[in-house]
């Protein structure tokens, strides 16, 4: 079964990616200042790389998590009688609300940063930067998702689900989609629009140390670090530092020298 349901996630992965390439291609919001071709390349590259090492995490802890957990009937949801529904609401509101957290962690926290930063080293932003994290801050979080399936007691088909609604938010938050003023300003007082999180990859500290919501908008409202920067401010992306966007070595070694 979790051979099907992760087979299923990727097929979703690679479904929704090339939707968004596709209508970025046709609504941009802002004109690429690198080549399409170079960055979809370089984080392609990024990707599949991190996907052959990230099998061994996910084969090692994440999947004996969700086993272990499941069969034990381990963790706050799988010990209560709550009915399937209650269990997947309750499961995708807990999730989204700790990577709030673990993102804002990300930010805060010295160690972490680190390895966010590789990230945020993107001078734009498109679909393909939801492709570009460092591989470490990838094993760090899928360590922080067995804590969670642990504490939350997930069950398996729900953990999968929300893996696949979480990558394609992540998707559609960093392309290059332009969308109307009344259409943007709906949507986002639900869910992460890529205006929203273009605030977030600002070279201005306010707003990028701000914004950190996944998913759901309400995080960044209850806990006060929803900050809207200006036009401006959201052409100029990435980090002080502009000339490791590119390179393989660069970025891999990138935590390794600050
Ligand atoms: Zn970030
Ligand atoms: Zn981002």
């Amino acid at each position: 079964m979790i051979e099907l349901l992760t087979n299923l996630k990727l097929i979703f992965f690679v479904m929704f990616f090339f939707l968004m390439l596709i209508i970025e291609s046709y609504y941009p919001e802002r004109k690429w200042s690198s080549g399409r071709i170079i960055r979809l390349g370089f984080h392609g590259l990024i990707a599949l790389i991190n996907t052959l090492i990230m099998r061994v995490p996910t084969l090692f802890l994440v999947v004996p998590a969700l086993l272990i957990t499941n069969e034990n009937k381990y963790g706050l949801l799988n010990s209560s009688e709550y009915n399937f529904m209650t269990k997947a609401l309750l499961s995708l509101l807990l999730l989204d609300l700790a990577f709030y957290w673990w993102h804002r962690i990300n930010h805060t926290v010295g160690f972490f940063w680190r390895f966010h930063s590789v990230h945020h080293l993107d001078t734009h932003l498109d679909v393909t930067t939801s492709l570009r994290f460092h591989i470490g801050e990838l094993i760090f979080s899928s360590m922080f998702k067995v804590i969670l399936i642990f504490i939350i007691g997930i069950p398996i088909s729900i953990f999968i689900f929300y893996e696949i609604i979480l990558s394609a938010c992540n998707q559609f938050h960093h392309s290059n989609i332009r969308l109307s003023e009344k259409f943007n300003l709906v949507l986002e007082k639900f869910i992460v629009t890529p205006k929203y999180h273009t605030n977030h990859h600002t070279v201005k500290k306010a707003s990028r140390e701000a914004n950190y919501s996944s998913i759901l908008t309400i995080w960044d409202k209850i806990f006060f670090t929803y900050i809207d920067a200006t036009k401006t401010e959201r052409e100029y992306l990435g980090l002080d530092d502009r000339d490791k966007e590119f390179g393989l070595i660069n970025n891999i070694k990138h935590p390794f020298i600050q």
